[in-house]
């Protein structure tokens, strides 16, 4: 129960209205642990109810705070997130647990015209929820201070570095006061991240919230195996069952992301692709339209997918088997969450039999096998 976790009504009566009844495991820890005002590591990846084990207690700070100081102080808290997607869906969630409270929130991402970002940050925010290299530039534009951050989140650390945010990433944290909360959230934690997080972090508290047994029990994994040539039929069959109601699909370019999507198309079933060479507008307009189901099917590149935090999705479906096995389980995440079932489809060609074995070494189990009607013309 949320009530037990200290939060507020106007915040428990939100989560209601979402229809959340109990909180994830990493909520659980975390939650009373930021209403302490401590430091947290977070081992967790998206779809673990990460986003509302920091946002919720941040808001309930917040609006603790909200009467003592005044509204000129600027932003009180600011979250960095890796990519435009996540950044959005943080500031969506940020949005729909402070619905009751007087609390604003600015999203601010690249790829866009800054006019409007600027002008939400004229009109005064709390919260700043950011990719790094917008922040900055507006910061070095003299439009952000970050003089009075109280808390500041570093979400899917990981991935920051891994897309080489890492110098931006240490200008921001130059801006801000060294007297504050820190909170590092990374599905992953190698070497740098390590050294990232003692640098960064005063006395934290760890939480893990994502073995992968945790991650993969809520979803019914199999393979299909075919040949390749094959599995542009066998993917539109597979959706003809009508159990698929929402599936995303894995290739591994961005020209069979393409290739797929407008196959699918062809065969009217409603579909779009996302990956990097689409504009910012054209992703966004896919990602909404699959959101509100006017897709069947969103067929993503790794990369392009990245954060995607779409619920309700019934399918995964791996077109191609990705090369390596951590992939498949980030992406099997995407389905099978907060309670609900899900379905990991994998379409395995003779030359991807290595990849399999890996996936399944991972995840230390054998992956059922399932009969298809084209799997005799794969074994001639
Ligand atoms: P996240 O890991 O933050 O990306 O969250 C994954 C998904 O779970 C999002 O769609 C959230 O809205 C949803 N969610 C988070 N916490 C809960 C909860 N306690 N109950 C139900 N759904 C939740």
């Amino acid at each position: 129960m949320f009530q037990s976790l200290q939060l507020s009504s106007a915040i428990t009566r939100a989560l209601a209205e979402k229809g959340y009844q109990t909180p994830t495991p990493i909520q659980q820890q975390c939650i009373p642990l930021v209403l302490q005002g401590k430091d947290v590591f977070g081992c967790a990846q998206t779809g673990t109810g990460k986003t509302a084990a920091f946002a919720l207690p941040m808001l309930q700070r917040l609006s603790e705070n909200a009467g003592a100081e005044s509204k000129s102080s600027g932003v009180k808290a600011l979250v960095l997130a890796p990519t435009r997607e996540l950044a959005l869906q943080i500031h969506e969630n940020f949005t729909d647990y402070s619905k009751y409270l007087s609390i604003k929130s600015t999203v601010i991402f690249g790829g866009v015209s800054q006019v409007n970002q600027v002008k939400a940050l004229r009109s005064g925010t709390d919260i700043i929820i950011a990719t790094p290299g917008r922040l900055l530039d507006l910061m070095q534009q003299g439009y952000v201070s970050l003089k009075h951050i109280s808390c500041f989140v570093l979400d899917e650390a990981d991935r920051m570095l891994d897309m080489g945010f890492i110098h931006d990433i240490k200008k921001i944290i130059a801006a801000l006061p060294k007297q504050r909360q820190t909170l590092l959230f990374s599905a992953t934690i190698p070497e740098d991240i390590i050294k990232l997080s003692a640098s960064l972090l005063h006395d934290p508290v760890t939480v893990h919230a994502n073995t992968v047994s945790s991650s993969s029990v809520l979803v019914n994994q199999s393979v299909f195996h075919v040949n390749k040539e094959h599995k542009r039929r066998l993917l539109s069959h597979v959706l003809s069952n009508k159990t698929v109601d929402h599936a995303l699909v894995f290739t591994r370019t961005k020209r069979g992301a393409d290739r797929v999507a407008k196959e699918l198309t062809k065969q009217g079933i409603l579909a779009a692709a996302i990956h990097g060479d689409k504009s910012q507008s054209a992703r966004e307009k896919a990602l909404s339209n699959f959101k509100t189901h006017k897709l069947k099917v969103l067929v993503a590149t790794d990369i392009a997918s990245r954060g995607i935090d779409v619920a309700g999705i019934s399918h995964v479906i791996n077109f191609e088997i990705p090369e390596m096995a951590e992939t498949y389980v980030h992406r099997i995440g995407r389905t099978g969450r907060a309670g609900v079932e899900g379905n990991a489809w994998s379409f395995c060609s003779d030359d991807e039999r290595t990849y399999l074995r890996d996936i399944q070494k991972l995840i230390q189990m054998h992956l059922p096998v399932v009969n298809h009607p084209f799997e005799q013309e794969t074994n001639k």
